[in-house]
């Protein structure tokens, strides 16, 4: 992904880090981790506060602390917005969004310590705030960018409607939303049919794609959808001779021509590097509107 106006570079596929507190990692596998995906020129992490409640960024900062010199080499993430009522966070009785000045700089500064940099290549408003005042929001990210703790911005999980209210308040301000994060796979096709995907093509944005694989879903589901599924992607993976399905899946993304960059959630190397190869797969329309038949349950009109 690349826009002028700010020269962001994002790899295709993007390293999502929601669930690194789960893989229990030491420091150095974490490290290792972050290695090969340089290595397979997935350059792009994906953080957000609130992961792992507030402690993935800092098990990817500690890691990156080991080698500084990688953070020249990757762009680093993260989201900010919702406030869960955790346990740690005994003063929220409620989960709630909060896109307040006060409240981004605050989590923009903590994301940064936890992550050991001095500044995020792309923040993004995790989820949409119905109390959310574009003109705040949008002189937050003035303040942020001048003061060069963050270098570009976006959003995620917006409305077309949405993410246009806030960047006509970004516009006068010489500021562009770079992408638009939104979830999106054969299990959950919204973003295709709700002006999303089409507002990305329109502004030429790659969209960043979340839980392709529908959380895991997909491989485990007994819902009909996802039994006729992978009865579906197991036909056409072998069309491809390949016998991991994911494959059948990212390439289904990255045929939309909104060009979304999938975010890869798994902990497990093997799969991280079937999942950057199936870039090399490309399927035919029939095979495209398979995935989408077995995902509605009927064929297109
Ligand atoms: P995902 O790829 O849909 O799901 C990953 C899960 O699927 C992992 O638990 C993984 O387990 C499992 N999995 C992968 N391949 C498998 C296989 N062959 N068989 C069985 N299980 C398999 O992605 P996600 O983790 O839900 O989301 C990806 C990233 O998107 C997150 O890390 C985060 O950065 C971002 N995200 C953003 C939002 C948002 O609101 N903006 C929301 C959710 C996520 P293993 O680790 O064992 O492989």
């Amino acid at each position: 992904m690349t826009t002028e106006e700010n020269s962001l570079h994002l790899s295709e596929f993007i390293a999502g880090f929601w669930r690194m507190d789960a893989w229990a990692l030491s420091t150095q596998q974490r490290l290792t981790l972050i290695e090969t995906y340089l290595e397979l020129g997935v350059t792009s992490m994906d953080h957000a506060d609130i992961y792992g409640e507030y402690q993935c960024e800092t098990l990817f900062g500690e890691a990156l602390a080991l080698k500084p010199s990688l953070r020249s080499k990757m762009q680093l993430i993260s989201k900010c917005g919702i406030k869960p009522a955790f346990p740690s966070t005994p003063e929220r009785y409620v989960n709630h969004y909060d896109s307040s000045k006060k409240h981004i700089l605050a989590s923009v500064d903590n994301s940064l310590t936890r992550l050991h940099t001095d500044h995020l290549d792309l923040l993004l408003i995790h989820r949409p705030d119905p109390l959310m005042n574009a003109e705040e929001v949008a002189s937050t990210f003035e303040q942020l960018k001048q003061n060069g703790k963050v270098l570009n911005f976006g959003v995620s999980n917006f409305t077309a409607s949405q993410f246009s209210l806030l960047e006509s308040r970004l516009t006068q301000r010489g500021i562009k939303l770079a992408t638009n994060q939104v979830e999106l796979s054969p299990i959950n096709m919204s973003s295709l049919t709700d002006g999303t995907l089409d507002q990305c093509q329109q502004l030429s944005i790659s969209p960043m794609a979340w839980s392709c694989l529908g959380g895991g879903d997909i491989f485990s589901s007994d819902s009909l959808q996802a039994i006729r599924l992978r009865e579906v992607l197991s036909k056409i993976a072998r069309e491809h001779d390949t016998n991991d399905i994911s494959q059948i899946i990212y390439a289904w993304v990255l045929a939309l021509p909104s060009q979304p960059r999938p975010i890869i959630g798994s902990g497990n190397i093997a799969r991280i590097r079937s999942a950057v190869a199936s870039s090399q797969i490309r399927l035919d329309r029939q095979q495209w509107f398979s995935i989408w038949q077995a995902s509605t349950g009927h064929s297109v009109a």
